[in-house]
């Protein structure tokens, strides 16, 4: 078996594939091997695919399988995974900290000491403690963000119609959870539905000065609605994690938009993450290779 790493992984990741075959990362190679390992760079498409008449096996380490066109690869007999679990804990940290950053006032604080500022007076501080938290999604990521704001005495509530009952949350309707939730933080792939579902007329439905937090994907915003959102004061503030493209274009919006904190797309890549992302890969390949044995 020839297996192409054609993303990053853990650097330990390779040595634990040799058993299974011949491992490259040279993506040049992509005619001649049976497996392609991904994470989000590398873009799956019908052409990518149709370039490795060898494929059997792309695994995604990591969870969006939206660089991937799952359908057509499927439909060519290519097995698809993603390592689903393994990197809840690495985003709902970072969820939570985007959140918490906002509240605290931390990035002001921190911006203005750089510049030699004290801006004591001028920070007001509020608290999430009694504040109700909305999720978008109540998956693995948008649980494991839930445990964490109930410990802070959060109310949670969370929109994820695909649900019956949830452990930790309330599900609630969409117009609910609008109207409700101090906080809203975005845990849904990217679909037709989930594409830019925060909008002006969403925004218009939610509380004024909500502050909204997203790990998710950057295409669930209408990122130029947001700016005028921010602009207004009506979204208090916006953090994310992710954008329409990795890094952002020159001309984003969310550049000169008031109360935005950004993070470069970094919600997976906890050194904890990445080891469990390969511990899943390996799992993968043991089955693939038993099936092919
Ligand atoms: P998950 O599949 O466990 O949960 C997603 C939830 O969204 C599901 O419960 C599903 O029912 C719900 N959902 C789907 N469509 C919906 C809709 N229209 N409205 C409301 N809910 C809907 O996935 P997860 O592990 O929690 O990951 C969520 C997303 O986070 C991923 O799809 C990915 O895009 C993103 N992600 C980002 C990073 C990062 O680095 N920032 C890392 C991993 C995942």
């Amino acid at each position: 078996m020839k297996i192409l790493i054609s993303d990053a992984f853990d650097p330990s990741l390779p040595d634990k594939l040799v058993a299974f075959g011949e491992v490259t990362d040279d993506k040049n190679r992509l005619a001649e091997v049976d497996v392609v390992l991904v994470r989000s760079k590398t873009k799956c498409t019908k052409e990518y695919i149709d370039s490795a008449p060898r494929l059997s096996l792309i695994v995604r380490g990591g969870v969006g399988l939206d660089n991937i066109d799952v359908e057509y690869a499927r439909s060519k007999g290519i097995q698809v995974f993603n390592t689903a679990e393994a990197s809840a804990v690495a985003v709902a940290e970072l969820a939570f900290a985007l959140m918490i950053a906002v509240p605290t006032r931390l990035v002001e604080g921190h911006l203005g000491m750089t510049r030699r500022e004290w801006l004591k007076k001028q920070l007001k501080r509020t608290e999430l403690m009694g504040k109700t938290l909305g999720l978008f999604g109540a998956g693995n990521i948008g649980t494991e963000l839930a445990r964490r704001a109930i410990a802070f005495g959060m109310r949670v509530i969370a929109y994820d119609p695909f649900l019956k009952s949830h452990e930790a949350v309330d599900l609630v309707t969409m117009d609910a959870l609008l109207a409700e939730s101090d906080y809203i933080s975005l845990h849904v792939p990217l679909t037709a539905e989930t594409r830019g579902m925060v909008n002006t007329e969403t925004i218009g439905r939610m509380k004024d000065g909500v502050v909204i937090v997203n790990t998710s994907r950057g295409g669930c915003v209408n990122e130029a609605d947001m700016k005028a959102a921010l602009e207004s004061g009506k979204v208090r503030a916006y953090a994310t994690d992710v954008f329409l493209s990795d890094p952002p274009a020159e001309d984003s919006p969310l550049y000169d938009a008031p109360n935005v904190i950004m993070t470069p797309h970094i919600g997976a890549s906890s050194r904890e993450n990445m080891l469990r992302i390969g511990d899943v890969v390996v799992r993968i390949l043991e089955d693939f290779a038993h099936q092919s044995a």
